[in-house]
């Protein structure tokens, strides 16, 4: 729907064209079931980059999940192609433009799902609440998802109140931009569409799937600078294993993740069991996360 843009260089099978048309990274990919990702960046040469390596970019070339990155300078009304303008009321840096980024949103939302529980619209910062593996889950349960990735201070408030976008955040910590979050984002959700992964039990056992950490791992060598693997281990008594596992779990859990450990005792028992992050509280601060569930 959108105008033509300027002839397409050949940088090889992954490179993402930005454009003002959403399109997949190559012809036809976005098939019927894929999980499809859109980006909106002001930086889309920075995609797929990581992703299209190992396990994601595998998936990527299966066509189990596609992605479709925007530019959003593309969507910037004048010849400079300008995005940012001075912040409100003062102070460093630059905001990104409330009518740029709705442009970019409502060009990526055009032929997508209205229903946001299938395919909501994220903006990754610093303020939003904290990524969980149950948000994961959830989102990886979708039909797709558009990422906002912000640049210099971030983005003006009208378009993420306006566009009802959900803020989410990578961890208690600031990057220069968006893109990485939405990486890593993408990363943990692609992982979990059926296909990607090789085997399908180590998404049961791993860290957070049941509100612990995951235990330690050991392989061959049987003995490594003097170290041996746990005896338990190589007893072969399956049942022993589990409970030595589920025991180095808890341990690893009280003692490192003190508001996990709280968050799993107090739901021990809870009638549905699971734990969703849309309960907890949206606020990104201190008191906010201890309170957030993880599982
Ligand atoms: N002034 C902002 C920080 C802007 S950092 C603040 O103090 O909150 C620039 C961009 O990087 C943000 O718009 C956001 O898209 C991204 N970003 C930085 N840290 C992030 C984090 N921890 N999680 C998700 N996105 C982050």
């Amino acid at each position: 729907m959108a105008g033509e843009s300027p002839k397409p260089r050949s940088h090889g099978m992954f490179q993402p064209r930005a454009s003002a048309r959403p399109r997949p990274l190559m012809p036809g990919q976005a098939a019927a079931g894929a999980f499809r990702v859109k980006v909106l960046t002001i930086l889309p040469e920075m995609f797929p980059g990581a992703l299209a390596a190992s396990l994601t970019g595998k998936a990527l070339t299966a066509r189990i999940w596609s992605l479709e990155v925007l530019d959003i300078r593309e969507f910037a009304g004048n010849k400079h192609r300008t995005v940012d303008d001075t912040p409100a009321g003062g102070g460093p840096g630059l905001v990104m433009k409330p009518d740029v980024v709705a442009a970019a949103i409502d060009h990526a939302q055009a032929d997508v799902p209205e229903d946001r529980e299938r395919w909501p619209v994220i903006y990754l910062s610093p303020r939003g609440r904290p990524l969980t593996q149950a948000r994961v889950r959830e989102l990886a349960a979708g039909a797709g998802l558009t990422l906002l990735c912000g640049r210099f201070e971030g983005v003006d408030q009208r378009v993420l109140e306006a566009r009802e976008v959900e803020e989410v955040s990578i961890g208690d910590f600031v990057l220069t931009g968006g893109e990485i979050p939405a990486m890593a984002l993408i990363d943990a959700v692609v992982r979990l569409r059926p296909g990607v992964l090789g085997n399908a039990e180590s998404i049961e056992e791993e860290s957070f799937s049941r509100g612990l950490l995951e235990h330690p791992h050991y392989t061959r060598p049987q003995v490594w600078e003097g170290r041996e693997i746990p005896e338990i281990l190589l007893s072969g008594h399956h049942a022993k294993i589990a409970e030595w596992r589920l025991s180095q779990a808890t341990r690893l859990t009280k003692q490192r993740r003190p508001d996990l450990w709280r968050a799993h005792t107090s739901d021990e028992g809870a009638a549905d069991g699971d734990r969703e992050l849309s309960d907890a509280p949206t606020s990104a601060t201190k008191g906010g996360q201890t309170k957030d569930r993880e599982r």
